[in-house]
């Protein structure tokens, strides 16, 4: 006879996931690009990396056995052997394909000049010394360095959220929204880490004399401590769309569905791919509206009937 628990765990063995980044200048990158591509391959890890010449960034993931061969792989590399790995475990639908491409620069913004972001950073924070700061009397700001969208499902109690849609107009909005913050202690979060190296490179470089990070970002901490200071879910640039940090008895939601307005965070893409807008819906809307986000989009017919 089978034995039922036994099947339904091999069915949902997790996956492993891993996210990392490293600013370090990669010699002709185009063409590791390429055979970093061919190694992915040969070992059938899923995700996407990108390599640009002034370092990588990845999220990837798959069976435990290959991610682990994987890190082994990179750690063997000198330009990558003390990169930090983040492991964390995810569905097995996290993602379908392997991306592995090449960009002038691994953080792209619209500045004066070219930031160094390993002489130029702020000093890392850990998600202890966060809580400490949030439990302390000190006097800080904590600032969301990712973008509208991002925030509005999740982040930290308290936090800035900017009116940012690309990364790349961080400068002008330093300009307009934060520099009232200049003389304070601050404190900058982002998903893994690799915008906020960026971030506070240019804080600093505005003036800004009492700069932090937080190190790992909001997936350490929220490993670390999912219901202490961070409150709803985690956006992240892959099919997860977003990831739960909150343990199920404690979850908040902080955004509201886009048409009902009750209380929501789950995303879809508007049904009308010449829109295919980013919504927040809840179920009893999605039926209703056609998974449209509005009159008009929930009248075009869904992408998989178009051709019909
Ligand atoms: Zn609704
Ligand atoms: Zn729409």
């Amino acid at each position: 006879m089978n034995n039922p628990v036994q099947e339904s765990q091999e069915q949902t063995t997790p996956w492993t996931i891993l996210l990392y980044y490293k600013y370090v200048s990669i010699p002709n990158p185009e063409q590791f690009a390429y055979e970093h591509l061919k190694f992915c391959k040969s070992i059938g890890i899923k995700g996407r990396i990108l390599i640009a010449n002034n370092g990588i960034n990845g999220t990837v993931g798959g069976p435990k056995e290959i991610t682990d061969q994987y890190v082994q792989h990179m750690k063997s590399n000198s330009l990558f052997a003390d990169m930090e790995i983040k492991q964390s475990l995810g569905p097995t639908t996290s993602f379908k394909k392997i991306f592995v491409r090449y960009r002038e620069e691994l953080v792209t913004m619209k500045y004066k000049k070219q930031l160094d972001p390993n002489k130029e950073a702020g000093t890392y924070i850990e998600p202890k010394e966060l809580n400490s700061l949030y439990e302390s009397n000190e006097d800080f700001v904590i600032i969301d360095m990712r973008n509208d969208y991002e925030a509005a499902i999740g982040r930290f109690k308290n936090a800035i959220t900017l009116p940012m849609q690309n990364f790349k107009q961080l400068p002008e909005i330093v300009e307009k929204e934060l520099m009232k913050y200049k003389d304070k202690k601050v404190v900058t979060y982002c998903t893994g880490g690799i915008r906020c190296e960026t971030a506070t490179a240019l804080l600093k470089d505005k003036g800004f004399k009492d700069v932090y990070q937080l190190h790992g970002g909001v997936h350490v901490y929220g490993q670390e401590f999912p219901d202490d200071y961070w409150e709803g879910k985690l956006y992240v640039f892959d099919e997860r769309i977003a990831v739960p940090i909150n343990t199920p008895e404690n979850r908040k939601i902080l955004s509201n569905c886009v048409h009902c307005q009750t209380p929501c965070d789950d995303y879809i893409n508007c049904t009308n791919v010449q829109c295919n807008k980013q919504i927040t819906i809840c179920p009893d809307c999605r039926i209703k509206w056609n998974d449209g986000c509005s009159e008009d989009c929930s009248k075009k017919p869904r992408p998989s009937t178009v051709r019909t």
